[in-house]
């Protein structure tokens, strides 16, 4: 499909910090835009319904995979997430860039899809970092944040599928490192 080289998929384990990444790169190139998803998990403190998701109940859900308005859903950890068709393909039609925000099973979905799209997957420095992250953020149980660090470690393993990867040691650089390689494949990949 036409303009799949403006499409742009961030992944990695639950607490890279791949969230924060991306939005302070839409601070400082409001050019670029993010999906935002439709999800069944219940909103978390701060979060607002079409900021940060849209919470949707299961059948709510469950009516849009019927309709085909979503491109690619996933289960995780007992919740369905998915990205809607229409935020992805108004992009492609218009040649401005979007970063999808997904796990790493949606990733490799939107890949087969879209292969001109660019998969890139965020690490964490290291393991003992991620499971901090996964503990200071205090929005999960010790059941889920074990189910989380157990998904980090197949999700590392199997990353070398990506085109791209960064490791998240700082904010700003790795902000930076993606905006360089967003504007490397847009230059270079195929129309
Ligand atoms: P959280 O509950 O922490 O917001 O998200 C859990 C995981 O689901 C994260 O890895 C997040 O990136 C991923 N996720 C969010 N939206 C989507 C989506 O539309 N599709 C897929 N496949 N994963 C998503």
């Amino acid at each position: 499909m036409q303009g799949e080289k403006y499409l742009f998929v961030v992944s990695g384990p639950s607490g890279t910090g791949k969230d924060t990444i991306v939005a302070r790169l839409l601070e400082t190139h409001p050019e670029i835009t993010r999906t935002i998803s439709a999800t069944t998990r219940s909103m978390r403190e701060g979060e607002k319904d079409g900021v940060n998701y849209y919470f949707v109940t299961r059948e709510e859900f469950e009516g849009k995979l019927q309709r085909d308005e979503i491109v690619e859903h996933t289960c995780y950890c007992g919740n369905y997430y998915g990205t809607l068709r229409s935020e992805v393909e108004r992009h492609m039609r218009e040649k401005t860039p979007v970063i999808l925000v997904i796990e790493v099973e949606g990733a490799g979905n939107i890949k087969r899809m879209y292969p001109g799209a660019t998969t890139i997957f965020v690490l964490p420095p290291n393991m003992e970092e991620l499971e901090r992250r996964l503990r200071y953020r205090g929005t999960e149980d010790e059941e889920t944040i074990q189910k989380r660090l157990k998904r980090a470690q197949t999700e590392i393993a199997n990353s070398v599928d990506y085109d791209e990867h960064v490791v998240n040691v700082e904010v700003d650089s790795c902000a930076e490192s993606l905006y360089s390689i967003i504007q490397f494949h847009i230059a270079h990949g195929k129309e």
